[in-house]
């Protein structure tokens, strides 16, 4: 399997690391939407929101907050998002699952523009009881 983020975990390939330990790794977005945007995966590949392991979804959360703590603390942003893209519709284009810490500043050229739809009489209610069907 061809992994850019499992080469950098493995050291076969280069990433300016933030942290690690022994689930999780943080390293600097090449490509950043602002300075100081980070990425955090999980050590054992996994390809995305769903498929990633509860133990190690939990120690990413925990990470991705201590880094973004960090990276309020040192860069001092305005705000901060937290992304992550699931499937090529959704923007994803490394399949190693992964949150993004993404520094905002009051004006910055990033947005996400939706273009946000109201729900018709009933619908709301349709998709309601779709989905519910489906929490366990
Ligand atoms: P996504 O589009 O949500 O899958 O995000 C993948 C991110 O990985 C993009 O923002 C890329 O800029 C970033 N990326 C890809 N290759 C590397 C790399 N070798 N080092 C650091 N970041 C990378
Ligand atoms: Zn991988």
């Amino acid at each position: 399997m061809n992994c850019i983020f499992c080469d950098i975990i493995n050291r076969k390939a280069n990433a300016e690391i933030l942290f690690e330990n022994e689930k999780v790794l943080a390293f600097l977005d090449v490509r950043p939407v602002n300075y100081g945007h980070t990425l955090v995966i999980p050590k054992t590949h996994s390809e995305n929101f769903l498929s990633v392991c509860k133990e190690d979804l939990l120690e990413l959360i925990r990470i991705t907050q201590m880094i973004s703590g960090a990276i309020t603390k040192s860069i001092n942003p305005d705000g901060f998002n937290i992304v992550t893209n699931n499937g090529t519709a959704a923007g994803q284009s490394v399949f190693h699952f992964h949150f993004h810490i993404i520094p905002r500043f009051n004006n910055d050229a990033f947005s996400f523009k939706p273009n946000l739809k109201s729900y018709s009489n009933g619908t709301m209610r349709e998709f309601a009881d779709k989905i519910r069907a489906k929490i366990f």
